[in-house]
């Protein structure tokens, strides 16, 4: 995982180090022509520079197109081997200028462990051959002492140590930095799963507080709260507010008669003929048992009166289940009026209870409007 996140950062850097070296390596043709001159050993080493440039531009471009980081690992090791080559045949072609070429390849080889992005065996295994190899020439061709062999042997060897622990160290850090962010990713994650987990609960503990669940209208404590927030912003306005208490008439034998379940279905029905004949700024709910309340803002006593009686009419006329044949369905309403400043909820609900209960008593389908003791509703 952690090659793959740098895949393309290192793709990048390996392209521009590879023409930097190119550039480099080059460049010092011009060292060549001041040393030896136009002589064949020039021309064989502009040659093997000319090789050993073009390799890497060739390289570069090729990591470029295919060399991902974790595929085709001899891709990456294949530019260090050349100009290690490189380096190395400099030995034979130019012998007498070797302590320039021992801080060439001391640099080379920090270059080949630091600079070039790459790894950690295969940057060892070239460097070493970069060693090996030009101690190896020196002894062949530059005809050192065993005591400068030894010299230029250790201080290879040092800067190869050096060399592979800052690598080594490096590559270390990056990882742990890696895995430390990866890790903190998959908290965040699980703290982000945990956070919707939890609005979801919020959200379906909401649902229940608020809606009836047989029916799907605002359950009591909600549409009390709905309701005072209207009745509070009609009063502010001036404008009318009507309530409506609607019972269903002798439910109970409905219950008796067909059962529970036909008696819930009734109520599901009217709920939905709630819904479907009142606004949508009316506010409906399920105040318990077979009764319901609605809140009407903006509807003076006229306009309620038209309401509950469609209402009525739409209960009445609804289409009940075969097997419930027999059975006329109707309801109650009654109505409260909030005219004045001094009305509060409960009163109204109190005024159509009362309403309602006058519309019980004479016998039942019907809309009652109260109007005794409140204002001028
Ligand atoms: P009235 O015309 O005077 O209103 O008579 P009623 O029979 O409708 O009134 P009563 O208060 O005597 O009966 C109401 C019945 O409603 C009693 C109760 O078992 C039933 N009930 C209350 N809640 C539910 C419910 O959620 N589902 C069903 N199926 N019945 C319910
Ligand atoms: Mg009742
Ligand atoms: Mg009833």
């Amino acid at each position: 995982m952690y090659r793959n996140s740098i895949n393309e950062r290192v793709r990048y850097e390996t392209c521009l180090s590879l023409m930097l070296a190119a550039a480099v390596f080059g460049t010092f043709a011009i060292t060549d022509y001041y040393l030896l001159g136009l002589t064949r050993e020039y021309y064989l080493l502009v040659t093997m520079r000319i090789v050993v440039v073009s390799l890497c531009l060739i390289l570069a471009f090729a990591i470029a197109r295919w060399g991902s980081y974790s595929h085709r690992l001899w891709l990456r090791a294949l530019p260090l081997w050349i100009l290690a080559t490189g380096i190395i045949l400099i030995v034979p072609l130019r012998p007498e200028s070797l302590s320039t070429q021992v801080t060439a390849v001391v640099l080379a080889t920090m270059a080949f462990f630091l600079l070039i992005p790459n790894l950690l065996t295969v940057v060892t295994f070239a460097s070493l051959f970069l060693s090996i190899g030009f101690v190896a020439a020196a002894v062949l061709f530059a005809e050192i002492s065993a005591v400068d062999t030894l010299r230029i042997a250790l201080l290879l060897m040092m800067t190869n140590v050096v060399g592979y622990c800052a690598l080594l160290r490096l590559e270390r850090l990056q990882r742990n930095q890696y895995s430390l962010l990866n890790e903190e990713r998959d908290q965040n994650h699980q703290l982000l799963k945990e956070i919707a987990h939890r609005k979801s609960l919020e959200e379906q503990l909401r649902m229940v507080a608020e809606r009836d669940e047989l029916t799907g209208l605002n359950s009591r404590s909600h549409f009390m709260k709905r309701a005072k927030a209207l009745l509070q912003s009609s009063r502010l306005e001036k404008m009318p507010f009507s309530f409506f208490m609607i019972d269903v008439d002798h439910f109970k034998s409905i219950n008796d008669t067909w059962g529970h379940s036909h008696g819930d279905w009734v109520l599901t029905k009217i709920a939905e003929v709630c819904v479907h004949s009142l606004r949508p700024t009316d506010v409906i709910g399920r105040f318990g048992g077979e009764e319901f309340v609605v809140a009407l803002p903006n509807t003076g006593p006229d306009d309620a009166q038209v309401v509950a009686e469609r209402l009525k009419m739409k209960v009445a006329e609804l289409p009940l289940k075969e097997d419930m044949s027999g059975l006329s369905l109707s309801v109650t309403i009654g109505i409260a009026m909030a005219n004045t400043e001094s009305v509060d909820l409960e009163a109204l609900i109190s005024q159509a209870d009362q309403a309602l209960y006058v519309g019980k008593r004479d016998g039942r389908n019907r809309v009652v409007m109260c109007r005794g003791g409140l204002g001028n509703g």
